[in-house]
């Protein structure tokens, strides 16, 4: 699979991703079928969020022999923060490939009129006192102003965990959203299916794919 890489932004690059982004930006696509590309994306996006994740070799016996694989480390502690609601579109797929991992749903919605993110959920299990061994993969569709993207990571630095290992994952992002979130975190590795033009008044992404969230749950008016 072809990457971009620009500093700590990694924009994949794949035929299957093209051709179901171009499904899920068109305004005719149905939410199930929405759903459905969105799906196959994430296998891709969260694939490359989890490449780093810590693993450990362990002896297994085949039919024929024994040989040693690659598991993951079960002394790493992953958690996977969706970011409500739209974060939830990646987060079937995220527990499918990664299912060790704990979930720490992040309730923020964007303030219309300011664009800021506001609070409304925030709740995890224990993390880790060994924070070296704590990975975090925030999922949120778009990347557009960056300011949901730095609080979610500001919260997750406030509870000691390392920023190199934060990892921010979106289908779609906005130059002005990977700014801010770089800016903020340098080390913070953002993943994303397409760095778009720009954004509008209102902070959508432009082209873009519309109101992620109304998407997913069918909830355009
Ligand atoms: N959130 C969305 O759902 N879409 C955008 O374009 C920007 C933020």
């Amino acid at each position: 699979m072809e990457k971009v890489l620009t500093s700590n932004v990694t924009i994949l690059n794949h035929p299957i991703i093209n051709h179901n982004l171009a499904i899920i930006r068109n305004k005719l696509t149905d939410t199930q079928n929405f759903k459905q590309a969105l799906k196959k994306i994430s296998y891709f996006l969260v694939s490359e969020a989890s490449k780093d994740i810590p693993t450990k070799h362990v002896k297994v016996e085949t039919p024929l022999m024994s040989t040693m694989c690659e598991v993951f480390d079960d002394d790493t502690q992953l958690i996977i923060a969706p970011i409500l609601r739209a974060g939830l579109g990646f987060c079937e797929v995220a527990s499918e490939l990664l299912p060790f991992a704990n979930v720490h749903h992040i309730g923020m919605y964007r303030d219309e009129d300011t664009l800021e993110p506001v609070w409304y959920y925030d709740k995890i299990k224990k993390i880790l006192d060994d924070k070296s061994k704590v990975h975090v993969i925030i999922l949120d569709p778009m990347l557009a102003t960056g300011n949901s993207a730095v609080d979610a990571v500001k919260n997750f630095i406030n509870k000691g965990v390392y920023e190199e290992n934060i990892k921010f994952v979106c289908l779609i992002s906005s130059p002005e959203g990977i700014e801010k979130l770089a800016s903020a975190y340098p080390k913070v590795k953002i993943i994303t299916a397409s760095k778009d033009e720009g954004l509008n008044s209102k902070g959508y992404i432009l082209p873009g794919l519309g109101d992620a969230g109304d998407r997913i749950f069918n909830t355009i008016e």
